[in-house]
């Protein structure tokens, strides 16, 4: 193609010139009239004396910060954001603390994982088997006989001392009283006696699809299945539901401990097990304005089978975007046929079932999520997407591709042509090993390759995928970005794909809130956005990398409302979360 163009492109050229010339004169008159205002206007917060880290454009760093009416008014240096300080302004000495906006989990199943936050046994981050033992043990002690006590995921034996996983013994004697479910990942869960008796489980056919129980020496099921995320799902579905009140309650609690972590927005994969009736209590904590993050979710494929009839009839009330700046729909994923639920080859019907979903989404205006796991397979995906491309505008639809940890630089390549943005997360930091034992440790040095995505121009978006396959904590999530080293402290990436402190925050911030399609109002600290931020424990620039893990919020907003406060903030303490313990 000539690179001056053809005569048509030329006058096309020349139309749209005087268009952003007209565009240009109204917005400098725009722009005057918003300075107008701004200084017109007072704030009501002021932060100051910090290293506030707005992340707009240039990365700068200002002293202070104003806020009126929930959004940010202006930054600069102390003095003049006080000098916009109203009569009645709170004004928050932030002696030195780093600021930055408040970030945005790209891939989390933070809608379920909240459900259940109020009466699960959490081994995310205890340091060693022993811990974990010990909290079934007072789970035990506290919960009545034959309630159930459930770990659903979010640990390894990596992050014990002890590198390895409980036997059904030590499981049993810690609470002998209870069914107790303890799952790892989406491969491997452990069963009590009385787990498998009130589940009715004595064979592989009751664990279907694709599960296998483990045997003893004389034949007996140990407790342990082994399975695949469809096996799991399936009999986590069958153990009791929390009430609806507990479900609210936990998912209070659950966003509460996100503020505490920074997070100020999440966009939700929906994920395995999640139906329209577990949305209720999100919407619940929505409509009673009691919601701390803000949410925009995506909604999957409930079943096999029928995945584009039920998606369609699902979205009927469901426009993309439809919600408001709290909680929005965000389009359907992340399983959007089931049959790409798999690290193999997607069967021909499955890819044809995949096209014609996809092409449905296109023409209804739809962002989609959709996990990919290998490279192998994923040309199956763009050339679909390159089809569907010739007849809708995707790559204004923010299409995301999450996982695909190996992603070669060509299809990396594709991907940034089809205007697809890529969520990565830090699964790695909990699996790194195995995929270094897969692949070996000179290949592994290149997974995922962040930093050749981000040289193609490719939008990269940070998160978990918690808290079934990891951690929600994004510091985590950061860390593992910079130092490609996993729980089990192996460092299996190398530098040449590791982020600057400075991508890796902005892919959790506006590069989050751009598949959250709200990057326009939030992701930075810039005039005009929300003011959600959080003052952190420690100077994330600064910080030694492998302290990252263990920063904390001290103040997160959201909105310019604190949604949470710790020491030396506690005076201006959040309203609780939910019901006291
Ligand atoms: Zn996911």
């Amino acid at each position: 193609m000539s690179r001056f163009g053809s005569p048509a492109s030329k006058q096309r050229s020349a139309r749209r010139l005087a268009c952003y010339k007209a565009l240009a004169a109204f917005g400098a008159l725009y722009f005057a009239a918003l300075t107008d205002v701004a200084s017109a206007q007072t704030a009501d917060t002021v932060l100051f004396n910090g290293k506030i880290l707005t992340v707009d454009k240039d990365f700068s760093t200002q002293q202070a910060l104003a806020i009126a009416h929930g959004q940010v008014l202006a930054s600069g240096s102390t003095a003049a954001m006080k000098k916009l300080a109203g009569d009645k302004a709170k004004l928050i000495d932030l002696g030195g603390r780093t600021v930055i906006p408040g970030l945005t989990d790209g891939h989390i199943h933070g809608i379920r994982a909240a459900l259940t936050f109020g009466t699960e046994v959490n081994w995310i981050g205890v340091p060693s088997l022993k811990a974990a033992l010990e909290k079934i043990r007072q789970a035990g002690k506290t919960q009545k006989p034959g309630s159930w006590i459930i770990v659903a995921g979010g640990w390894t034996e990596e992050q014990f001392a002890e590198k390895r996983r409980p036997t059904p013994t030590e499981v049993t004697a810690a609470a002998p009283d209870n069914p107790v479910y303890v799952q790892h990942l989406y491969d491997w869960l452990l069963l009590s006696p009385k787990a498998m008796e009130a589940l009715n489980i004595h064979d592989d056919a009751d664990v279907t699809p694709g599960g296998k129980l483990e045997r003893d020496g004389d034949n007996r099921p140990t407790g342990v299945v082994n399975g695949n995320g469809n096996t799991l799902g399936k009999i986590f579905d069958k153990v009791p539901r929390p009430t609806f009140d507990q479900q609210v309650d936990g998912s209070a609690k659950f966003f509460r401990e996100m503020n505490s972590l920074g997070i100020t927005g999440i966009v939700d994969g929906g994920g395995v097990s999640m139906y329209p009736a577990n949305y209720q209590a999100v919407f619940k904590l929505w409509h009673d304005k009691k919601l701390t993050v803000r949410v925009a979710y995506h909604l999957c494929a409930p079943k096999p089978g029928s995945e584009l009839a039920d998606l369609q009839n699902l979205t009927q009330l469901l426009p993309q975007g439809f919600g408001d700046e709290m909680l929005h729909f965000n389009g359907p994923g992340e399983i959007l046929i089931w049959a790409d639920w798999t690290d193999g080859d997607i069967t021909p019907d499955g890819k044809a079932k995949l096209a014609e979903l996809l092409r449905w989404a296109a023409s209804k205006g739809y962002s989609i999520q959709l996990h990919w796991n290998p490279d192998r397979t994923v040309h199956d995906l763009l050339d679909i997407v390159e089809d569907i491309s010739k007849d809708y505008p995707v790559r204004d639809l923010r299409w995301t591709v999450l996982h695909l940890y190996n992603a070669s630089e060509d299809n990396l390549k594709r991907m940034k042509s089809l205007g697809l943005v890529w969520g990565v997360q830090d699964g790695l930091y909990f699996g790194g090993e195995k995929l270094q034992s897969e692949v070996g440790v000179e290949p592994a040095r290149r997974l995922p390759p962040i930093v050749t995505a981000l040289k193609l121009g490719l939008t990269v978006a940070g998160g978990t995928d918690a808290h079934r396959v990891s951690s929600y904590n994004p510091f985590v999530a950061l860390q593992w970005y910079l130092d490609g080293t996993t729980i089990g402290g192996v460092k299996t990436r190398g530098d040449a794909e590791a982020p600057s402190r400075r991508q890796a925050l902005e892919m959790y911030t506006r590069n989050s809130a751009f598949m959250a399609n709200e990057d326009d109002r939030r992701g930075t600290l810039e005039p005009g956005k929300f003011a959600d931020l959080a003052v952190l424990s420690a100077d994330y620039l600064t910080a030694p990398v492998n302290e990252i893990g263990k920063i904390r919020s001290v103040l997160t907003m959201v909105g310019g409302k604190v949604v949470y406060a710790d020491a030396p903030f506690t005076n201006m303490t959040a309203p609780p979360a939910g019901k006291s313990p």
